[in-house]
């Protein structure tokens, strides 16, 4: 970056941003912000390959074991990411002055059966495990049990008022199996969020919602458009053990299935009905759930194990007496898979290099850089590197939970999950754009760099709700998650995206997701010091950030900063 000018004037000279697109009007102001310019400048040069290359080959190694929620690689994983921490001049952030919050897991690992059979219309079909069908339990007993349950297709399995949308129609599920499409209406901008999924078209909202039926189970019919990924990350994610946070009084089905797009099809079959057909029906209003008339039992043997994972968390105090009891919030999950199913060169390591020591390694190095500040933000900043994001953001959710800072007090959240290894781009990509004020920030920020913000390249792919962002913005805290752009250097333009989907396709939860030394970190740069402008711009400013007028999240935030009664 050949100079920042207006956007750290405002960071630094605490005007509102509101009010900065002019230049400060007094000399004074001007000549402080000048200094505290050069400061950040300075600071953020900090910001460079080695330090985050160093991390990155670090906890990627075989050593980490994958860095399995509760593994003995977990432990070393946190226990190493505090000691950097320490180095650094952090203070620990977790409530009892260490650098841990520790939560604890419930570790679910159903032994699945073999065959999986189906019967009805006097005909029976028995499926294959692994190729076919992926099942794990819903519950956290030692045993889940399907007994003669009759499947029900139930289109998107979505009830959304404000959509005026009903899949269920009021029909009792309760017992059934329900058999629903993933994602969520995505043909029309005024429905759903477009092409952009929303949290009703992600699988965690699919099984809670056929819980609150009643049902037993649920089977949720994998394509690869609708999921966003292969089959083969549904394989490598629902095997093994399942983490989750402690089972509280929600509701919860016996099992929880995936099913690939043909497995449904001849279910379907089986019932005289075509799958193309129910789908047809399901993109409607109107359509009511159709009973299959097929039933199936199912039993698997659940081994319960309770683990302890934890948040790693790092503070930069505040300098403002009162403002620092507010604090930017940067993310990065540290976990990965662990020690899994072998590929088939026999590897069973998930490394998780990319995903997400990279993350983990971009939030490190922006810490490095705001301690290199002369004087800290006027709020506080806290790198919280979480735990079990793989397993649906459960460190994020528990922190979220259990915040170190009231919600009301959280500025914002800047999230990274991935970084850019493959070189400098004219874009970056912003996921969340158009959700908050942080828009403007970063896009002037990001225009400093001589690039351009744009939103998630992958809208359908939701990724907005699938990192740990989301967890801060269900508690109503204005959240970004920063991603490599697409739009390369000197590369043809179809060229970044090329190398992106590659890597979806063949590292993406896979053993071969390892550090590369012919990684081109220049990108990471360019999107850490992004991370860092922003999150400054945010730390220094009069006032927090808002959600824009009718965001989802919005109304989270208002009853977040409404004073106590
Ligand atoms: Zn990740």
């Amino acid at each position: 970056m050949k100079h920042i000018s207006i956007a750290v004037i405002i960071a630094l000279s605490g005007l509102q941003f509101a009010c900065s697109k002019e230049a400060p009007t007094t000399e004074p102001a001007a000549a402080v912000a000048e200094d505290g310019n050069q400061a950040a400048l300075q600071a953020s040069l900090q910001i460079e390959d080695e330090y985050m290359r160093g991390i990155i080959k670090e906890i990627s190694q075989d050593s980490y074991e994958g860095r399995g929620p509760g593994s003995r690689g977990d432990e070393k994983t946190r226990t190493y990411l505090a000691e950097r921490m320490a180095e650094l001049g952090l203070v620990p952030g977790a409530e009892d002055g260490s650098w841990e919050q520790p939560f604890d897991l419930v570790g679910v690992n159903a032994a699945q059966p073999d065959q999986w059979t189906f019967s009805g219309h006097d005909s029976s079909i028995t499926l294959k495990q692994w190729d076919q069908f992926i099942v794990s339990s819903g519950i956290q007993e030692e045993q889940a049990v399907v007994e003669n349950a009759e499947l029900v297709f139930v289109g998107y399995g979505i009830q959304a008022p404000e959509y005026d949308w009903d899949d269920y129609k009021g029909v009792d599920l309760n017992g059934k199996i329900l058999v629903m499409m993933n994602n969520d209406p995505d043909w029309d901008p005024e429905l759903f969020g477009g092409e952009t999924r929303l949290w009703y078209g992600r699988w965690d909202y699919k099984y809670l919602s056929a819980a609150r039926q009643g049902a037993v189970g649920a089977i949720i019919i994998h394509t690869p458009p609708s999921a966003g990924y292969p089959f083969q990350v549904v394989q490598t994610s629902w095997t093994g053990v399942q983490f989750e946070l402690p089972a509280g009084d929600e509701p919860r089905s016996q099992i929880s299935a995936w099913v690939t797009e043909d497995t449904a099809r001849k279910l379907i079959a089986m019932a005289g009905l075509d799958l193309d057909d129910l789908r047809e029906q399901a993109y409607n209003r109107d359509f009511k759930p159709v009973p299959l008339g097929i039933t199936t039992s199912i039993s698997l043997d659940v081994e319960i194990e309770r683990v302890q994972s934890g948040n790693v968390l790092g503070l930069i105090p505040g300098s403002d007496p009162e403002l620092k009891d507010e604090v930017v919030i940067f993310t990065a999950h540290h976990d990965h898979l662990g020690i899994g199913t072998p590929n088939e060169d026999g590897d069973a390591i998930y490394n998780g290099a990319f995903d997400n020591a990279t993350g983990v390694a971009q939030a490190m190095v922006i810490a490095k850089a705001i301690k290199a500040l002369p004087e800290a933000p006027r709020r506080s900043v806290l790198i919280a590197l979480v735990g079990a994001e793989e397993q649906g953001l459960l460190g994020s959710e528990y922190y979220a939970a259990n915040p170190t800072f009231a919600p009301g007090k959280i500025a914002a959240n800047i999230n990274y999950d991935g970084g850019n290894v493959w070189g400098h781009t004219h874009d970056v990509t912003y996921i969340g754009l158009g959700k908050s004020s942080i828009d403007q920030i970063a896009t002037m920020i990001a225009a400093e760099q001589g690039r351009i913000v744009k939103p998630d390249q992958f809208s359908d792919k939701g990724y907005f709700y699938r990192s740990d962002q989301f967890s801060f913005a269900k508690i109503g805290v204005p959240a970004m998650y920063l991603d490599t752009g697409t739009d390369f250097i000197d590369r043809p333009p179809e060229w970044g995206r090329e190398q992106q989907n590659h890597y979806t396709e063949v590292n993406y939860h896979q053993p071969s997701d390892e550090y590369d030394p012919g990684w081109n970190l220049d990108g990471m740069v360019d999107d850490a010091t992004l991370g860092y402008w922003t999150g400054l711009a945010i730390a220094n400013a009069d006032e927090m950030p808002t959600w824009n007028v009718g965001d989802e999240f919005e109304a989270a935030r208002l009853e977040s900063l409404a004073p106590a009664e």
